[in-house]
């Protein structure tokens, strides 16, 4: 099978790459020039662990290019993976999408299976094949197959997915999918087809559930700090029940990421458009917004006033194992502190260097985390690196001028804190601590 990947991104370049290491003769493109000559040089412009083992073991199946036509032409399946970014009013940005499309229009010179892998809202598709009717004569059939990959374990998401969900409408599209994706399904999970508008609302749905699932943990264990009861016993707890999966309930510093914040105002956007209400998918918007910057209100409790101190920051990305810095509460977390007068110093084992470029908060970039703590008012821990976990306490204790951390992902095992004498905040566990 002859294969274009479109947009060389988180979800592009791991799609190509995946393809090529199951036989697939894959060509990506990307519009970016810097992106395609580092790739071209054997560098791979994002980190995602095991990603350039792959690459190295699927490089003679795999080219790269910044030539669309050349790849429209050489292909038959042509996967549009290009970014679909959050608007001014929360609505997805199908500008790239289009421009793709468009250009595989003009290219194409035989009928083509066009997937779009973004996220798409739904409907899009529809509208894509309106588009393809007015710019082709061709009877090139449109393919929704949304990415459910984790950035920071996207190659094995990717090369064992739990589901793969397809929206077409003829036979042989779907003989098409199923030949491509057949190497990934070897351990029975199943591949889905479907309408391509139940393809796009299936992604909706799923982000959304899982924002609605973390803004609930974050709003439980903030009752659970006031009332003195302890998160992790409560979750153990409920999530006994059958019906009530434990993952994805761990209370932290809010999500953040390139998907859920956009993937939620898209839908919400999506829902008024076709006059319905999203109402508890906008509660966990709004709940996330208040969480992301939950660790400056426990140190102004703690502090009162932070002007003129200066704090250590572990974690610039959005989550660990991903250089991904889109919308990293980090972020907010500087900002406000930035606003509040206080200095931060921050380390991150990957993402320093691409959050100084993206960030708009100031903050001065440490070589590693005990650097980051010399003479620092207090440690904030925001993303929770595994590096992180069993810190030195005799080297933090040296380092920073008050012994007090501000765990925002609940990183650190509290009776290690207890044991050195720090003064600890973290989400929800309070009780667990005292009791130490
Ligand atoms: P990204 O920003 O990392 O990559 C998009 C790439 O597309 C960039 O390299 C950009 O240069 C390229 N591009 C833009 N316009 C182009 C054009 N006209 N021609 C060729 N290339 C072009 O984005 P991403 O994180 O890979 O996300 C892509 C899509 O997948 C989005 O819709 C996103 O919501 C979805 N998604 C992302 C993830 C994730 O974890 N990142 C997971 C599932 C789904």
């Amino acid at each position: 099978m002859k294969i274009a990947v479109i947009g060389t991104g988180y979800v592009g370049l791991v799609a190509g790459v995946a393809f090529a290491d199951a036989g697939h003769k894959v060509i990506c493109v990307d519009n970016d020039p810097n992106k395609i000559n580092a790739l071209l040089e054997g560098q791979i412009p994002i980190y995602e662990p095991g990603l350039e083992d792959l690459l190295r073991s699927a490089k003679s199946r795999i080219l790269f290019t910044t030539d669309l036509n050349r790849a429209v032409q050489d292909s038959d399946v042509l996967f549009v993976a290009v970014g679909t970014p959050e608007t001014e009013d929360g609505s997805a940005d199908l500008g790239p999408t289009y421009n793709v499309i468009e250009g595989i229009c003009k290219a194409a010179e035989s009928p083509k299976f066009i997937v779009l892998k973004s996220t798409v809202p739904v409907g899009t598709s529809r509208q894509v094949e309106k588009r393809l009717a007015e710019f082709s004569s061709l009877p090139h059939e449109v393919i929704n197959n949304p990415e459910f990959l984790k950035e920071g374990a996207a190659i094995d998401d990717f090369l064992r997915p739990d589901r793969v969900v397809i929206g077409c409408k003829s036979e042989k599209a779907q003989d098409v999918m199923a030949k491509i994706y057949e190497p990934f399904v070897r351990n029975g999970h199943p591949i889905l087809f479907m309408s391509n508008t139940a393809a796009e609302l299936t992604k909706y749905a799923a982000n959304a559930f899982l924002s609605v699932k973390i803004s609930f943990a974050n709003e439980l264990a903030q009752l659970a700090d006031q009332v003195g009861a302890d998160i992790d016993e409560v979750r153990s707890g409920f999530t006994s029940d059958s019906r009530i999966n434990p993952a994805f309930f761990y209370p932290g510093s809010g999500y953040g990421g390139s998907c859920f914040p956009k993937d939620v105002q898209a839908l919400i956007h999506t829902a008024h458009k076709n006059d319905c209400t999203m109402n508890i998918v906008s509660a966990a918007d709004k709940v996330n917004d208040q969480q992301k910057t939950i660790l400056v209100q426990k140190l102004l409790s703690h502090f009162h006033d932070v002007k003129g101190m200066r704090f250590a920051l572990w974690g610039l990305s959005f989550k660990p194992r991903t250089d991904d810095v889109r919308e990293a509460p980090a972020k907010y977390i500087i900002e406000k502190l930035n606003s509040l007068g206080a200095e931060v110093v921050a380390y991150d084992p990957i993402a320093g260097t691409r959050a100084q470029k993206e960030f708009s908060g100031k903050f001065q970039l440490a070589e590693s985390a005990i650097d980051a703590c010399q003479g620092a008012d207090a440690l904030l821990i925001v993303t929770e690196w595994n590096e992180f976990r069993n810190p030195n306490y005799d080297d933090l204790s040296a380092a920073l001028k008050n012994k007090i951390i501000f765990d925002g992902r609940n990183t650190l095992n509290p009776s290690d804190v207890k044991r050195y004498d720090f003064e600890y905040y973290c989400i929800g566990r309070q009780s667990l601590f005292s009791e130490v």
